[in-house]
């Protein structure tokens, strides 16, 4: 899997974004350099990132993903669809058509139910309604939309009506990941990394929302332990029994908690920088 961090543009800014790194500035889009990066990646999944992919216009995008077909692998273009609701119908249905032949799919960050939290959350004025427009087009683009809500110590609470939101307002999406921030960058610390106990309650009402109306779903850096029936949806229980390499291993590790476990061969323990605000699960 390769993460390409395209430039460091972006429309929103998030609270608790761990990329850009401060300071620093972007140079001019290259697609040379961008596929002399794929090129020295691990293979498998391309996953196209920013900033916000979207900001490098569509003819851009659309050489990136068919050289990335042209590679024989699979891409993800990382978006936060504010800019695709306002795109000019022809480029959205090229990136889209691009993307669909790179056997890719949208993955949108969505992080709230509500316009008030979104603003809280992206600092970008008007970005709920944009959001909801943009990946209301994205899937009637054709191309599969996955929407990653990212949980945070700011939005936990609403996990049950961001499940009722999307069953609701965005029929068509493929499938929801509901996936516990990474604590790195402006993220490090204890502000934004709520206890796995505490989220509980609520992601498991939004998991049996997402069941109830049939919304395919799957829970990503919160162990088995923590989500009750669902356990089968957390995304590392496949790569475990696979023996997949890959960043779960090398970001998560066991605690002395974990010891006697029945997940204990399917599950490689909470994120390391959960562990170090937490100390234990
Ligand atoms: S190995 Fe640890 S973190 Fe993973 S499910 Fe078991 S107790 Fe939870």
């Amino acid at each position: 899997m390769a993460l390409i961090h395209l430039f460091r543009r972006c429309n929103q800014r998030c609270a608790f974004c761990s990329y850009p790194a401060e300071g620093g500035r972007d140079p001019a889009p290259s697609l040379k350099a961008w596929l002399k990066e794929i090129a020295a990646m691990p293979p498998g999944l391309v996953q196209l990132s920013g900033g916000e992919p979207l900001l490098a216009g569509a003819e851009n995008l659309c050489m990136l993903l068919a050289a990335v077909k042209k590679l024989g692998r699979r891409a993800e273009l990382q978006t936060n669809a504010l800019a695709a609701a306002d795109l000019p119908a022809s480029e959205l249905a090229a990136i889209a058509k691009t993307l669909r032949a790179a056997r890719g799919y949208f993955n949108v960050n969505f992080p709230a139910a509500t316009a008030a939290l979104d603003l809280k959350i992206t600092r970008a004025p008007g970005g709920f309604r944009k959001r909801t427009a943009g990946v209301r087009r994205l899937i009637a683009s054709g191309a599969p939309v996955r929407l990653t809500h990212v949980i945070t110590a700011l939005n936990y609470k609403q996990l049950p009506a961001f499940a009722a939101f999307v069953a609701r307002e965005l029929p068509g999406a493929a499938w929801v990941q509901f996936s516990y921030i990474k604590g790195l960058g402006r993220a490090a610390g204890k502000k934004y990394l709520p206890r796995y106990a505490a989220v509980r309650p609520y992601l498991l009402k939004a998991l049996a929302a997402c069941e109830a109306a049939k919304l395919r779903c799957e829970v990503d850096h919160i162990p088995p332990c923590f989500l009750g029936d669902f356990y089968r949806l957390n995304v590392d229980i496949v790569k475990m029994r696979e023996g997949r390499d890959g960043p779960h291993l090398q970001e998560k590790a066991r605690v002395p908690a974990c010891r006697g476990c029945r997940f204990v061969k399917l599950c490689p323990g909470p994120r390391k920088d959960y562990i170090a605000v937490h100390k234990t699960l």
